[in-house]
């Protein structure tokens, strides 16, 4: 299936120069989600993932059907103040602008094969600090999922040591 047709190229948003992918034209038609998500999905097949973990929002989006279809469990990446319990925390840079990200403390057991899902790569630093924050928490990264790769930005460079898989590249 060509996926490229359900993105939406948005010229200057959220800020002036940015060309952003839209994915909620994919997520609305019902067939090329499923189908999407099937493909992440078959990619991790073999890995024999434990958890799938994705960073807020448009991670769950990606992340949740895969872990169900998976059979396994999810775990969220949340900005700061938002997880209820004891958490870690890591300062990440991004395409534009700067946050911090939590991790429940006791959501990833030591030795947990990891499935790190997102919509996009484009620096790669949103995946860089969930990479460390799972592996602070003794989790083994086994394979790191994109819907979209914005090549350009070499987001991959800082992954280089991991399995990374995109369905669609700019
Ligand atoms: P990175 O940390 O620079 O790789 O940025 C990736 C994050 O920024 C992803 O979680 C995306 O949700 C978001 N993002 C950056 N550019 C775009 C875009 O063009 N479309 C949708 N999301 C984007």
């Amino acid at each position: 299936m060509d996926f490229k047709q359900f993105i939406t190229v948005v010229p200057d948003f959220p800020k002036e120069g940015i060309r952003f992918k839209d994915i909620t034209t994919l997520m609305e038609n019902g067939e090329a989600y499923k189908k999407a998500i099937d493909e992440m999905a078959n990619f991790a097949k073999e890995k024999d993932i434990d958890v799938v973990v994705g960073p807020e929002a448009r991670g769950f989006v990606v992340g949740c059907p895969i872990s169900y279809a998976m059979g396994i469990g999810f775990v969220p990446v949340r900005k700061e103040g938002k997880l209820p319990r004891e958490v870690i925390g890591i300062d990440y840079g991004l395409e534009y602008g700067k946050d911090r990200l939590n991790m429940h403390k006791d959501s990833i057991k030591p030795g947990q094969k990891v499935l790190i899902a997102d919509d996009l790569l484009a620096t790669g630093g949103t995946i860089e600090a969930t990479i460390n924050m799972v592996e602070e928490l003794g989790g083994v990264v086994a394979g790191i999922v994109f819907l979209i790769e914005l090549t350009y930005l070499d987001g991959r460079e800082k992954l280089k040591e991991y399995e990374v898989y995109s369905l669609m590249k700019y």
